[in-house]
C-alpha cells in the first residue's frame, strides 16, 4: 500500500525507512491491525510479552508535525486506532504502556512516526 502523501515535508520524509517499506507491502509484517489511517504490527525485536507498533498510514517522522499538520481524520484515526489495539489485545485490565521516541536524544531508529504498545508483564517505572 502506498503511504499518502505528506503535507508539510518538514522533517524530510525517506521512503526507502523500514516502515515506508512495510506499509507498501514490500517486506512482511506479522500485523495486528489495519484500518484507513493506521497499521499495528508486532516489533521485530519484542522488549516485552506484546509489543506492538502502531503507525500513521501518512508520510510523517515526527509527532510535532504530525500533530500540527495532519488532517483531523488522521490524527484522530490513529489515537484511535492506538486504542483499539490496546482494546483488542485485552491489555486495558493489567495494563499497558505506550512510548514514542522522537529524534536523536530520544534514539528514533525509524524515520516514520511509530507508538510503541507494550504489555504482558509488570513494566516498572518508567525510565528516562
Ligand atoms: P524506535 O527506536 O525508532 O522508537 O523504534 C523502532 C522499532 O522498530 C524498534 O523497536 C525495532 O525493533 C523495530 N523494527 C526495526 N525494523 C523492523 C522491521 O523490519 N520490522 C518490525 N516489525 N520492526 C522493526
Amino acid at each position: 500500500m502506498t503511504p499518502k502523501q505528506g503535507v508539510s515535508g518538514k522533517p524530510p520524509y525517506d521512503d526507502n525507512n523500514i516502515f515506508a517499506k512495510i506499509l507498501r507491502g514490500d517486506i512482511p509484517c506479522r500485523k495486528v491491525y489495519e484500518d484507513e489511517f493506521a497499521l499495528a504490527f508486532h516489533d521485530i525485536n519484542p522488549q516485552a510479552p506484546h509489543h506492538i507498533l502502531v503507525i500513521p498510514k501518512g508520510r510523517y517522522v515526527a509527532f510535532a508535525d504530525f500533530a500540527a499538520t495532519a488532517p483531523e481524520a488522521e490524527i484522530t484515526g490513529f489515537i484511535r486506532a492506538i486504542g483499539h489495539v490496546a482494546h483488542m489485545l485485552g491489555f486495558e485490565d493489567t495494563g499497558y504502556r505506550l512510548l514514542a521516541n522522537m529524534g536523536p536524544d530520544s534514539h528514533q531508529e525509524v524515520p516514520h512516526l511509530h507508538v510503541h504498545l507494550f504489555a504482558g508483564r509488570p513494566l516498572g517505572p518508567m525510565l528516562v
